[in-house]
């Protein structure tokens, strides 16, 4: 990526219970993944979507 541009991808999701989920996909406008556990995953466990907020 050059010039501070950013991808864009849909994001398909199943967190039903998150305020930016829509049927099956997410709708926010961009989303924040962090890892579990300082600054390292060892699995998709440990990788966690920031942005959720449950309604
Ligand atoms: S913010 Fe995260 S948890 Fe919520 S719908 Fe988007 S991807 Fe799913």
């Amino acid at each position: 990526m050059q010039g501070g541009q950013h991808p864009r991808m849909e994001v398909m999701c199943h967190v039903e219970n998150c305020r930016f989920y829509k049927n099956d996909y997410c709708h926010a406008d961009k989303i924040e993944v962090n890892p579990k556990h300082r600054d390292m995953a060892h699995n998709s466990d440990d990788a966690l979507c920031s942005t959720f907020i449950p309604q």
